[in-house]
């Protein structure tokens, strides 16, 4: 008799799983039977139709056999600790050897005349005369069995997780699947809704999802298009949309905002400040701020636009209407760079129009008097608008009137970081920018409750970059046009990929290509390093004296990606672009190109990366300088989760995310039910409570998606 087990059953009462195991899973953050059964296959192996041993082939295709174990016995070795056990397997066709290392105990379980699922790929046997199977996947049947778990249908293929094999993973999984009572699962979509849209039960979903029935279609199974997967993401989506709902009810109800005034006077000053005429696009994205900033609710806008699309003056404009309220306006971001030129840029813009706001900035290496002297200022009010990094969200920091906030770059902050944030005024208006091109299905996916602006339009007169992808026997050509570049008086950097920032030997890289690029490619000019691990001032040191056109080359790692600003920088290098995402590349690439003069952008292949795949993928960067198309492109070859760092939103976990990115109708079934939910009597009342019942991993993932 099997244990009737419920969802929420720890997972070392589940047969198989001893405390060990227990333990390990829970590393893994896996406790309960439900949490094991939402650890779906990354893929699936078709061996449902079983081959003749007479048709195998030498390094032929991975294939199914049914046979019986004609003898085995375990072969004595010479190697201490090393096993090798061997089994003669027949059908009416034929024999074939296989053999396993270090499994002595399948001594006991390939018993001569038992019958046997094999799945393997064959090699020619240098021992014997035929075909050998080295540690095939295997399974041994009782006559009667009708279904196998690993061989004789479509098999479910795991990841490692708990140092458990796929095939003990599927295993358990099965045991779990079989041993939960019908309807023993909580169905969080409620009734109406499942039938509506004609959703199985859960069990059964993941049943099918699982271990797919017979005629199921692999195609189908490995895009998470059969009916069961698409339940289940419908399920996750729903719940997603549930959350975002409520929380966007939230922000509208209870947290007031602020009402601004933005008259006409206020409009005709703050536009004398323009140094520049505002494309169509930016004056459509003020005007939507603007509807945000008059209205009573809070702001909560995400500002999207590409690489050089002008969000700046935007974010000045935003705010300066805040500090012309009366309140104060804070500037955040990512790094201390930026957060320097942010500042250097908005008092420069502001002193040549003869403009007198209180500007002040707040980074981690802010000394000791400044500090003191800025947190004064924004206690007391002094300080209208405040730039800096995280430093200005710490404990400590107070601020007397902290109207609006604006995050730059938002893909580099945590979303701890931006809760932190909001929590430091009663309710400041939120307006968050990015130069990550979200499609619209992802942005609603993460951003539910934020409203989206675009720009769209990049200010006239840009020079096109011209991108061109090399390979290392080109280094020299590449070189050269560096010089001529340089003699031009123009300036040249150099990126170099970090894995991470704390990656030893990549920084080593760094070092070396810059000290060889000093002493004998270039001996002549002036070569600078700038990486992640360098302390601020230091760091800062490189970037001015690069700004002051002192430094010609600057080998950089990615510390330069975001925002940086040197107009006269003409020519990017980059090593290793097949190490890099293609929107990323577009982030580095926009770093040139800022002033009138041509601009290039070289993408190195390495020796190693030099596949054509590689190659080819990079060549979209020379075709196109659109940010949403390479996005695009990125997503399709890499998957959301790497492209948009899915991890810093706490979506790690979203199982679906590929399926509803792909399938706009599904996202929009799931809103629309979310919202129907939310809208009815007692609706609020009951989505909280679905949203309460979920099992803790769930209602983890839905707590940090929702603080956007
Ligand atoms: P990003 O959106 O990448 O933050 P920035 O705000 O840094 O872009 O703008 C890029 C450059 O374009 C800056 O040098 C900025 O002064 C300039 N710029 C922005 N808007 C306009 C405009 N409407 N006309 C001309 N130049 C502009
Ligand atoms: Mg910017």
């Amino acid at each position: 008799m099997t244990t009737a087990l419920t969802s929420d059953t720890a997972l070392r009462f589940l047969k198989g799983v001893g405390p060990r195991r227990a333990e390990k899973l829970a590393a893994d953050g896996l406790h309960t039977v439900e949490d094991l059964l939402y650890v779906f296959p990354f893929r699936y192996e078709d061996r449902r139709s079983f081959a003749r041993v007479a048709d195998l082939v030498v390094d032929g295709p991975e294939t199914t056999l049914d046979v019986r174990v004609a003898s085995s016995r375990v072969i004595p070795t010479r190697r201490p600790g090393f096993t090798l056990f061997e089994a003669h397997l027949r059908d009416a066709t034929g024999q074939v050897r296989a053999v396993w290392y270090n499994q002595p105990y399948l001594e006991r379980l390939f018993v001569e005349g038992r019958r046997a699922v094999i799945f393997g790929r064959p090699t020619e046997d240098r021992y014997e005369r035929g075909l050998l199977l080295e540690n095939p996947d295997y399974e041994l049947l009782d006559d009667d069995d009708a279904e196998g778990i690993h061989t004789g249908r479509i098999v479910p293929v795991y990841r490692k997780l708990a140092e458990l094999s796929s095939r003990v993973q599927r295993t358990l999984m099965h045991r779990a699947l079989s041993s939960l009572a019908p309807g023993s699962l909580p169905e969080p979509v409620p009734v109406e809704i499942a039938r509506r849209r004609k959703l199985p039960d859960r069990l059964e979903a993941l049943r099918r999802t699982h271990f797919p029935p017979v005629d199921a279609r692999l195609d189908e199974l490995q895009d998470r298009r059969t009916e069961a997967q698409r339940s289940l993401a419908f399920e996750e989506i729903f719940l997603l949309q549930l959350a975002l709902v409520l929380r966007r009810h939230a922000v509208r109800s209870e947290e007031r905002g602020i009402a601004y005034e933005l008259t006409d006077a206020l409009r005709t000053r703050l536009g004398g400040l323009l140094p520049f005429k505002l494309t169509g696009a930016q004056q459509r994205v003020l005007r939507e701020i603007g509807d945000d900033l008059r209205s009573s609710h809070s702001m909560n806008r995400l500002l999207q636009g590409d690489v050089g699309s002008g969000k700046t003056i935007v974010a000045l404009l935003t705010l300066l209407v805040a500090v012309e309220n009366g309140y104060q306006g804070a500037l955040m971001a990512p790094t201390e760079i930026l957060a320097e030129q942010h500042f250097r840029n908005i008092e420069r813009l502001l002193a040549d129009k003869g403009a007198d706001y209180r500007v002040a900035i707040l980074t981690g290496s802010s000394r000791a008097a400044d500090r003191r002297r800025v947190l004064e200022g924004l206690a007391s009010g002094e300080i209208q608008l405040i730039v800096g990094t995280h430093a200005l969200f710490e404990p400590g920091v107070e601020f007397r009137r902290l109207g609006l906030v604006v995050v730059d770059e938002q893909h580099r902050f945590g979303v701890l970081q931006r809760a932190a944030l909001v929590a430091k005024g009663p309710r400041p208006d939120l307006l968050v920018m990015t130069a990550t091109p979200i499609p619209r299905s992802l942005a609603l996916t993460l951003y539910g409750d934020l409203d989206l602006s675009i720009i769209d339009e990049l200010p006239p007169g840009r020079v096109p970059i011209r991108t061109v992808v090399r390979r290392e026997k080109q280094r020299a050509k590449v070189y050269s046009g560096v010089e001529q570049e340089v003699v031009k008086g123009r300036q040249v950097y150099v990126v170099v990929p970090l894995v991470e920032e704390t990656a030893k030997s990549d920084l080593k890289a760094a070092t070396s290509l810059a000290e060889q690029l000093r002493t004998e490619v270039f001996p002549a000019l002036r070569v600078g390093l700038v990486h992640g691990r360098m302390k601020g001032a230091e760091k800062d040191a490189v970037m001015q004296s690069f700004a002051a056109g002192e430094v010609q080359i600057l080998v950089a790692t990615t510390v330069i990606e975001v925002g940086v600003d040197v107009p006269n920088a003409t020519v990017m290098v980059v090593e290793h672009a097949e190490r890099f995402g293609l929107s990323q590349l577009h982030q580095l690439r926009g770093r040139v190109g800022r002033g009138s003069e041509r601009s290039f952008c070289v993408l190195m292949v390495g020796e190693g990366g030099a596949g054509t795949q590689a190659f080819d993928r990079l060549r979209v960067m020379e075709e196109t300088s659109d940010g949403f198309k390479i996005a695009e492109k990125d997503l399709q070859l890499r998957g959301p989760g790497v492209v948009f760092g899915t991890q810093q939103h706490g979506l790690t976990d979203l199982q679906f995310l590929e399926v509803i990115l792909g399938d706009p109708r599904l996202l929009d079934a799931a809103r629309t039910e979310a919202q129907g939910l939310a809208a009815e009597p007692g609706g609020r009342e009951r989505a909280r409570e679905i949203l309460e019942s979920l099992r803790p991993a769930w209602k983890q993932r839905l707590e940090l998606a929702r603080i956007g």
